[in-house]
């Protein structure tokens, strides 16, 4: 059987995995991420007993990154806030050791393709893939084709109607305060109520609002990329009763628009948790490193 390796870049972790599909993983491992100089080593240390065997490998990272093939910086992770990380090389290092095919995305496209490989989106072609947890970003396939477009989308900084009188919180995105992300990431749910959201119960006044950020934010995503299924994961929505919550401000505020029976009949299968879970990103990687190769 062959073997894959993928590499999911996260902002607090690193997830490493060799395997092939959800059912044959062989090892994982899960490496903090601190500094370049200290996380890279170690993923490479994970890999390297066992580099021979594998085809090629897949990295889904946090970003925003260069995906410009033709780029002097691609593979690298540009502007981002995260100390130590603006400007750092991903792919180059690990390519240099490797020497073999890599596929290289955003953490939030990875997960896509792992959800149409393996998961909710299997059959579909054009769908989105939305995280909400530390950050919240989107990945989507257009029509077979994982979206770039120039750069990658950044569909957790779009503008949200934000009703001062009803939430007075100012958001805490450093470029935009009050975008999406601002609003309504696990760090905004945390810095606007004072504890972190695990800890509501479900009739915290928090969930309502949250949901209807979302309904807006997925609502553009509708209008926009007409996508056939829409896959909300990450730590927030780990809390299951915001899809019913969701789902309902959805038809609210399409109040009839779209009218397709996936949307206006079945919304229960049309806004739905990832089925790989919280694995979608690192099998996603798994996913990426196969299609690389044509596997
Ligand atoms: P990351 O985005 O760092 O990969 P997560 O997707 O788990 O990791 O997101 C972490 C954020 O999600 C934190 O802000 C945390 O408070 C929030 N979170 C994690 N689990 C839950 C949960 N079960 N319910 C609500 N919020 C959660
Ligand atoms: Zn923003």
């Amino acid at each position: 059987m062959s073997l894959y390796g993928g590499i999911e870049i996260g902002g607090t972790k690193v997830i490493c995995m060799m395997g092939t599909d959800p059912e044959h993983i062989l090892s994982e491992t899960r490496i903090p991420t601190t500094s370049p100089g200290e996380t890279l080593p170690k993923v490479i240390t994970f890999f390297e007993p066992s580099a021979d065997q594998l085809e090629a490998v897949g990295i889904g990272s946090f970003g925003p990154l260069d995906l410009d093939p033709d780029s002097s910086s691609y593979g690298c992770i540009t502007e981002t806030t995260k100390t130590g990380w603006a400007g750092t090389d991903i792919l180059g290092p690990i390519q240099s050791v490797f020497g073999l095919p890599i596929g290289f995305d955003t953490d939030v496209n990875a997960a896509a393709l792992g959800e149409q490989r393996w998961g909710s989106a299997q059959g579909l072609d054009t769908f989105l893939y939305l995280t909400i947890g530390t950050g919240i970003g989107g990945g989507a396939l257009v029509e077979g084709n994982l979206l770039h477009g120039l750069m990658h989308p950044e569909m957790g900084h779009i503008p949200i109607p934000h009703d001062r009188n009803q939430d007075p919180f100012q958001g805490i995105c450093p470029y935009h305060h009050d975008c999406f992300e601002g609003l309504a990431s696990g760090p905004a749910l945390e810095a606007r109520w004072g504890a972190r959201a695990e800890t509501f119960s479900e009739d915290h006044p928090a969930w309502a609002l949250e949901a209807e950020y979302v309904g807006y934010a997925v609502v553009s995503y509708i209008l926009t990329l007409a996508p056939q299924r829409v896959i909300l994961g990450g730590g927030v929505m780990q809390q299951e009763h915001l899809f019913p919550l969701i789902r309902s401000e959805v038809l609210e505020i399409l109040n009839g628009y779209m009218h397709v029976p996936e949307i206006i009949k079945d919304i229960n299968h049309y806004i739905v948790p990832p089925a790989l879970g919280n694995q979608a990103g690192i099998l996603g990687s798994i996913a990426l490193a196969r299609k690389t190769i044509g596997h």
